[in-house]
C-alpha cells in the first residue's frame, strides 16, 4: 500500500511539474509569438526602409546627374559667353572711344573739351579693364592663341614709346629705348601680344617712378636655329618692391600695398598676364628690385625666322655732341650710340662748348639739366654762324615758348629712340623743325570700301579714314561689298566679319572669285571684334590680305593702309 501511495504521490508531484512546464511552454510560446511578431514588423519596417532608401538613392543619383549636366553647358556656356562678350562689350565701346575721339576734334569750349577727355580717358580704361579680365580667363582656361605674323621690333618698341609718350612728359621723366642691332630684322611673332608686354611693363614703369628714368632694353638672349629668343628690359629709378612682396607680384590681383595702389589705380592683373603671355610666346617674366631705388622688370619671347629682303642700310654715322649734365640722359644716350650709327660725347660746361661743338654733326640741348645754355652767352654759341645743326629736347605737348630763339633749331621728343633721332637727319636738311608727322603722307588720297553693316562703327571708321585723306564709300553687308567690288576701282576694302545678308568671310570668297583679274585681287583687309582662336588662319585662307581689331586704333589703321597702299 505503502508503494501505491508513493506512487500516488510521485504521480502527483509529475503532473504538477508537467502542468507547471506545460504553463511555462505556454508563456515560451507566447513569448515566442510575440517576439516573432516583433520581428516581422521590424523586418517589415527594415524592408519599407531598404525600398525608400532606394528610391531615395535613385532620387540623389539622378539629381547629381543633373548637376553634371547643368556644370557641363555652364561651362560650355562660360566659354560661348567669353567668345561673345569681347564682341559685345567692344563694340559699344568702339561706338563711345571713337566718337569722342571725333568729338574732340569739333570745336569745344574748355569744359566741354575738359568733359569729352574725361568720357574718353574712362571709357579707354573701361575697355582696357574689359580686354585684361577676358585675357585673363582666356589665358586661364587655355583657350587663348597668339597671331603670328610679321614681326618688326623697332616697330613693337616705337609704338609703346609712342603711347606713353604723353605720361613721359606729365613726370618730365628721362625714357627711351635701345634695341641691339642684330635685331633689326623682321621675324615671326606675335607683335600685338609683345606690344601689350612691354606696354603694361613701361607703363607700371613710369606710373611707379616720380624722378629719374624709365629705358628699354632689347637684346637677343640666344639664338637658336630657326629664330631668337629676345629679352626685353624696362628699368626705372622709381619706388622700388620690398624684396618680401616680390614672390607674389606675378600672381592675379596682386599688389604691394593696397594704399599705394589706390592712389595709383590698377587692377593687379596686369603683371599676372604679362607672364602668362609671355609663357605663351616660349618664355618667361620677371623681376630684380631694390626698395626705394627702382627696378627692372623683363620678359623673354621666342621669336621665330621671317623670310626678309635685306635693303642696304644707307644711314651714314654721326658724330653728337650732347649738352646736359643729366646722368640718365647720358646713360641712355651711350646705350643708344652703342650700336655705331652715332658717335656720341657728352659736355657739362658751357665754357667748353665753343670749341666742342665744331667738331660734330649735331648738338643735343638739354635745357633743363644746363639752364645757362638760354642765357646770353648760351644763346650766342648756339647761333654762332658755325654751329652745326642744334636740337632741342623737348617733352611731348609740353608749351615751350619761354625757350631762346635759335636759328633753324630743332626738336626731339622724348621718349627717344634710335628711329627718332634717325629721323633727325633723315629729314631734309632745310626742313628747320622736327616736321614728319606721325601719319605723315605716304598712302593718302585712295578710294576704299568700307564694309560694316553698324551706324555707329561706320561713323567712326570713316572719320578716322577721311582724316587720313581718304575717299571712303559704305557697303552695308557682304553682298553689297561683292557688287561693289564687281564695279572695281578700290585700292582696298575694309570688311566686317559678322554681318546681316553675307558675312566677310564669304564675301571675300566671291571677290575672290570674280572674273577680272583686277578686280579680283584687291586688298582685303578684316575688321573683327572677337580676334578668337583660328580667326586669322580662317580670314587668310578665305583670300583676306590683314586684319585689324575693333575699336579701330588710328596707328593701327594707319600702319596698316600704309603697308597695303600703293
Ligand atoms: P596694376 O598695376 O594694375 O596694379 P600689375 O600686375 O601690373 O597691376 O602690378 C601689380 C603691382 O606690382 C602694382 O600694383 C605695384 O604694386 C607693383 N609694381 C609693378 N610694377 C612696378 C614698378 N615698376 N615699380 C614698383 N612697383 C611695381
Amino acid at each position: 500500500m505503502a508503494d501505491t501511495d508513493d506512487l500516488n504521490a510521485r504521480l502527483a508531484l509529475l503532473e504538477r511539474r508537467f502542468a507547471r512546464e506545460r504553463a511555462a511552454r505556454k508563456q515560451a510560446e507566447a513569448l515566442l509569438e510575440e517576439k516573432s511578431r516583433e520581428l516581422y514588423d521590424a523586418n517589415s519596417e527594415l524592408r519599407e526602409l531598404a525600398g525608400s532608401l532606394e528610391g531615395l538613392v535613385a532620387e540623389r543619383t539622378a539629381e547629381l546627374e543633373k548637376a553634371i549636366t547643368q556644370t557641363k553647358a555652364a561651362s560650355h556656356a562660360k566659354g560661348i559667353f567669353l567668345a561673345n562678350m569681347s564682341h559685345e562689350m567692344r563694340t559699344p565701346m568702339n561706338g563711345i572711344i571713337g566718337m569722342t575721339e571725333l568729338l574732340l576734334h569739333t570745336d569745344l569750349t574748355d569744359g566741354q573739351r575738359l568733359q569729352a577727355r574725361t568720357v574718353l580717358d574712362s571709357a579707354r580704361g573701361l575697355l582696357g579693364l574689359i580686354n585684361d579680365i577676358l585675357d585673363l580667363s582666356k589665358l586661364e582656361s587655355g583657350k587663348f592663341t597668339l597671331h603670328e605674323t610679321r614681326v618688326d621690333l623697332d616697330d613693337v618698341v616705337d609704338g609703346v614709346m609712342d603711347t606713353v609718350a604723353m605720361l613721359v612728359s606729365d613726370k618730365q621723366l628721362e625714357c627711351g629705348a635701345v634695341i641691339a642691332p642684330e635685331l633689326r630684322r623682321r621675324f615671326r611673332g606675335d607683335p600685338l601680344r609683345l606690344r601689350q608686354v612691354l606696354l603694361n611693363l613701361v607703363s607700371n614703369a613710369i606710373k611707379f617712378t616720380e624722378h629719374g628714368s624709365v629705358t628699354v632694353n632689347v637684346v637677343p638672349e640666344s639664338w637658336e636655329p630657326d629664330g631668337v629668343r629676345v629679352r626685353l628690359t624696362v628699368c626705372d629709378t622709381g619706388i622700388g618692391i620690398p624684396r618680401s612682396a616680390q614672390g607674389k607680384l606675378f600672381e592675379s590681383f596682386s599688389q604691394v600695398d593696397g594704399n599705394s595702389t589706390r592712389r595709383h589705380q590698377g587692377t593687379g592683373l596686369g603683371l599676372a598676364i604679362s607672364r602668362s603671355l609671355a609663357r605663351l610666346m616660349g618664355g618667361d617674366a620677371g623681376l630684380h628690385s631694390t626698395e626705394g631705388k627702382g627696378s627692372s622688370f623683363w620678359f623673354t619671347a621666342r621669336l621665330g625666322a621671317y623670310p626678309e629682303r635685306l635693303v642696304p642700310d644707307e644711314f651714314e654715322p654721326r658724330r653728337l655732341l650732347v649738352a646736359s649734365r643729366s646722368e640718365a640722359l647720358r646713360h641712355l644716350l651711350r646705350n643708344l650710340s652703342a650700336h655705331d650709327e652715332f658717335d656720341v660725347d657728352f659736355c657739362g660746361a658751357l665754357a667748353d662748348l665753343p670749341t666742342r661743338i665744331m667738331d660734330v654733326d649735331a648738338v643735343i640741348v638739354d635745357f633743363d639739366s644746363m639752364p645757362e645754355l638760354a642765357g646770353d652767352a648760351g644763346i650766342e654759341i648756339l647761333n654762332d654762324d658755325d654751329a652745326p645743326a642744334i636740337i632741342q629736347l623737348a617733352w611731348r605737348g609740353q608749351a615751350h615758348d619761354d625757350l631762346p630763339d635759335i636759328e633753324g633749331m630743332r626738336t626731339l621728343y622724348r621718349p627717344l629712340t634710335r628711329n627718332a633721332l634717325r629721323a633727325q637727319f633723315e629729314e631734309s636738311a632745310d626742313h628747320g623743325t622736327h616736321a614728319a608727322g606721325r601719319h605723315g603722307g605716304r598712302a593718302r588720297g585712295a578710294r576704299l570700301l568700307l564694309v560694316e553693316d553698324n551706324k555707329v562703327n561706320q561713323m567712326v571708321a570713316r572719320a578716322k579714314l577721311e582724316m587720313l585723306g581718304h575717299d571712303v564709300e559704305i557697303a552695308e553687308n557682304g553682298q553689297e561689298a561683292v557688287d561693289a567690288a564687281a564695279g572695281g576701282g578700290y585700292d582696298l576694302i575694309l570688311m566686317d566679319v559678322q554681318m546681316p545678308v553675307m558675312d566677310g568671310v564669304e564675301a571675300t570668297r566671291r571677290i575672290r572669285a570674280l572674273d577680272d583679274a583686277d578686280k579680283s585681287a584687291v586688298t582685303i583687309v578684316a575688321l573683327t571684334a572677337n580676334a578668337m582662336k583660328g580667326d586669322e588662319e580662317r580670314f587668310l585662307k578665305a583670300g583676306m590680305n590683314d586684319y585689324l581689331t575693333k575699336p579701330i586704333d588710328t596707328d593701327m589703321l594707319h600702319k596698316v593702309l600704309d603697308r597695303w597702299l600703293p
